[in-house]
């Protein structure tokens, strides 16, 4: 097409709902770029490729990055005279690069001519990233681009760019030059950058009639990754068609005769495989074939277009269309680009960041907390191939138990290619320019939402040939971790759980304390009493024979079991005297922070502990939290549970404790996570529907709008991404599956009039769901599976058959009192 502006799009109703599957971006702004960069990614759960224009390189405005689903390096590095290792997510060799000239004149970038006409847009329904732009260079020749690029969902190893352009007004010869880049480093984020950078060595590079291929290796891992591309140019005649190669670069010059009106098309398409795909084939083979096979720009396009329909059914979440509805399927999208059906096939876990850039370098954290339980009710065998993420690193977090001196697996804090331990020893104060020792590995929490998650897996999916395999051993082995780390207070009868760091990174030692560590920590040791009650229910799940042979495996005896009971019933919660849920013991000892004068003194107080430390203080110091901590606790579990568990527990849930602890950390919370607005937004949802409305805003904005003020350049926020779509499908619903019995309890907030979607449990595909403020309907599609099991609220259980539908209203609303998941 020749290019220009790009028509704007259908008008009235149907352009508000075509707008909500675009992002479109009317100039180039070189100060957004590298957010849009993130914003514009292009995957399919095996890779991903930053949105960077394909002539760009990386600098202070570019940043292409390309991320390999699980494929890790690791480097030394030395730091304040110390010598410290981390692993990254590799900066794969680059695919993109791709650019022209006009008679041997300067290569094109968009800084380098004035730009006449600019636009991008991402079009989240069919997974493109487009681009049409005009320039006029010092000659005066206007030269029209139009781009096109998709990251395959059909085919995982496939990506392709088609690159049109016109000469509007002029007439000569126009080279064309497409390469490979190997020369690739880790340098997207700016607080990392005096550490060792260079993963990949290259290998080889070749060209082979239509084909270019490199391969490069990574240092330590020694992953091979291959990349394999085919320029093709549409009919015209190549005038002169060269290869250019230098170490870690090749590229093909195409050169081609214009005339005014004139238009070429470049064809791009490229095979990426790694020596640890399955099967095991040699990679450069595999990418040539790859690159070789793939049909042209067109065919590729539509297929890939009907992946994303397919996946866009499983996925759709209506909100009712507006502004809301944007961004919910931008996040869709990027949660399924970081983790689809393609990830089943590889060994890698939820990138707390996306495979979007390299903040935290492409670990692994908690996150997926705040991503799976969404997706057990979508793509439920996704799920369980994350799952076996964590699953397969059993025997390395069994190994960490054992060197700290406990048993059952001790989970890393931040996980990577091995499940050891990566998170780094010091930090950078990018504020104060100190190097500061990172205690953050003491989050020992991280091993209990994994426990959750197989919980809440097994809850939605009925897959108990999972549980039998893999899931149950794991859920066993964190609450014996637990069981083993509690000690016994004779005193009170309690157990205490000592040194660990709950979710709220600036606390992570008491004030003028000589080690890093708290003592019980609220949240830690409930959940800890919620996975050791879990562990004994999974067990009365299996099979008789099953369960013993798990039992003998694990040697766990009739006396651990008891211990389990035990300590699930003993560990320790802290109050404050007036009830208030202690974050931890001694909590309400510390300082009250001036909160108006830091907002006053600092404007934007998020990071605090950054603050505090350049001022030569510390957070420890205050009652101050970064991110949602105890509240955790009304975000994983319903107020009935809790009720429950507290009351094993021996302490008394009384109905005021749950909105009175709210209160108390809501006003001491700083959000420096973008987890805590949707937790804030969670646990405030029947309680104060306008709170709520206002925090899942927040959480909508996070990186669309880059609230955190720099952070999504280098990396989306996964877990608020899927932590807003879990809002809209299990919060605001009140959507519950519980023991056999799928719950529904409806307090929409203000702005959200309606939800749809479509859901999987238990079996049944394309469950609809529709929820306003009257009601819920269901509609169960006609199958031959047996009816599920029903009910509203703490309501009657109802069978509801396939083919069936029910609509369930509750008679009134109780505003009062009613908080989170609900006081059910
Ligand atoms: C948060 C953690 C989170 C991590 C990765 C940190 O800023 O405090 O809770 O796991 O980011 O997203």
């Amino acid at each position: 097409m020749p290019t220009g502006r790009a028509d704007p799009g259908p008008s009235g109703d149907r352009a508000g709902t075509e707008a909500a599957w675009r992002l479109v971006y009317g100039e180039f702004a070189p100060a957004e770029e590298r957010l849009r960069e993130a914003l514009c990614t292009l995957g399919n759960g095996y890779f991903a490729t930053r949105g960077a224009a394909p002539e760009a390189r990386a600098g202070r405005v570019h940043y292409p990055g390309t991320y390999i689903a699980g494929c890790y390096d690791r480097l030394p590095s030395r730091v304040s005279g110390r010598t410290v290792v981390n692993e990254d997510l590799v900066n794969a060799p680059n695919w993109l690069p791709l650019t022209f000239r006009v008679q041997d004149g300067p290569w094109f970038a968009p800084g380098r001519f004035p730009l006449l006409d600019y636009r991008q847009e991402l079009d989240l329904r069919r997974g493109l990233l487009c681009r049409w732009l005009r320039y006029r260079d010092d000659a005066g020749r206007v030269t029209a681009v139009d781009q096109q690029r998709l990251v395959s969902m059909d085919d995982p190893h496939v990506a392709a760019l088609r690159t049109t352009i016109r000469a509007e007004n002029w007439s000569g010869s126009l080279e064309v030059r497409s390469g490979l880049d190997a020369r690739v480093r880790n340098r997207g984020v700016a607080r990392y950058r005096g550490l060792a950078n260079r993963h990949l060595v290259t290998e080889a590079t070749g060209a082979d009639g239509e084909l270019l291929w490199l391969t490069a290796d990574t240092v330590t891992s020694a992953v091979r990754i291959a990349l394999a591309c085919r320029n093709a140019v549409d009919a015209r005649e190549v005038t002169r068609r060269e290869t250019r190669d230098e170490p870690g670069w090749i590229a093909r010059h195409l050169t081609v005769a214009m005339s005014p009106g004139e238009t070429v098309t470049v064809e791009k398409v490229v095979g990426l495989h790694t020596s640890l795909d399955l099967p095991a084939v040699p990679p450069a083979a595999a990418a040539r074939r790859s690159a070789e096979r793939a049909p042209c720009f067109a065919e590729l396009r539509t297929r890939h277009g009907r992946a994303w329909e397919r996946l866009w059914r499983r996925g759709r979440l209506d909100v009712g269309g507006g502004p809301a509805q944007r961004t919910i399927n931008l996040h869709l999208f990027h949660v399924l680009q970081t983790v689809s059906p393609h990830t089943a096939g590889v060994d890698a876990g939820v990138p707390a960041r996306g495979l979007h850039g390299e903040a935290y370098r492409g670990h692994v954290f908690w996150d997926e907390l705040f991503v799976l339980p969404f997706l057990c009710l979508r793509f439920p065998e996704v799920v369980r191939a994350l799952l076996r993420y964590r699953v397969r690193r059993l025997p390395a977090a069994r190994r960490a138990a054992r060197e700290a001196g406990h048993t059952g697996a001790m989970y890393p804090w931040q996980s990577g290619s091995d499940g050891r331990e990566e998170t780094q020893v010091l930090h950078l104060n990018p504020r104060s320019g100190r190097w500061l020792p990172d205690n953050s590995r003491l989050q020992r929490h991280v091993g209990l939402a994994i426990a959750y998650n197989i919980w809440q897996y097994h809850q939605t999916s009925g897959d108990l040939e999972f549980l039998c395999e893999q899931g149950a051993e794991t859920l066993l082995e964190i609450a014996r971790f637990w069981a083993s780390v509690a000690t016994h207070d004779r005193s009170s009868g309690r157990y205490d759980i000592r040194g660990v760091m709950g979710p709220d990174e600036y606390h992570d030692a008491y004030p003028d304390a000589d080690r890093p560590g708290l003592d019980n920590n609220a949240y830690t040791n409930v959940m800890a009493a919620w996975t050791l009650g879990r562990a004994l229910d999974v067990l009365d799940l299996l099979p008789p024979g099953r369960r013993d042979g798990l039992r003998e495996r694990l040697a766990l005896t009739d006396d651990e079991l008891a211990r389990f009971e035990d300590v699930g019933r003993r560990l320790r919660v802290v109050f404050h005297r007036d009830g208030v849920i202690s974050q931890f013991e001694g909590y309400e000892r510390l300082a009250e922070l001036d909160w108006e004068g830091y907002r006053s003194r600092y404007g934007d107080i998020r990071r605090l502990d950054r603050i505090l430390e350049a001022e030569g203080d510390t957070a420890n110091r205050y009652k101050a939290s970064k991110q949602a901590d105890v509240l955790m606790l009304f975000y994983l579990l319903t107020a009935d549970e809790l009720r429950a568990l507290f009351g094993r527990l021996g302490y008394r849930l009384d109905p005021e404790t749950i909105p009175r602890t709210v209160r108390y950390y809501l006003a001491r919370t700083s959000h420096g996570s973008t987890l805590s607005a949707v937790v804030h937004a969670w646990v405030l949802a029947r309680s104060d529907r306008l709170a709520s409305w206002r925090f899942f805003l927040e959480a909508l904005d996070s990186d669309l709008h880059d609230v955190q003020g720099g952070t999504t350049a280098e990396g989306i926020h996964l877990g608020a991404m899927a932590g807003t779509l879990d809002l809209a499908q299990r919060c605001y619903t009140g959507l519950e599956p519980r023991d056999g019995v799928l719950r529904v309890a409806p307090t929409l907030p203000p702005g959200l009039p309606g939800l749809a979607m479509e859901l999987e449990y238990r079996g049944h595909a394309g469950l609809r769901l529709s929820a306003d403020d009257t009601g819920v309907s269901l509609r169960l599609p006609l199958s031959p599976r047996p009816p599920i099991r029903v009910a509203l609220d703490d309501g009657p259980v109802t069978d509801l058959a396939a083919g069936r539908s029910i609509r369930l209203e509750p008679a009134r609303r109780d505003e009062r009192g009613r908080t989170g998941r609900g006081n059910r």
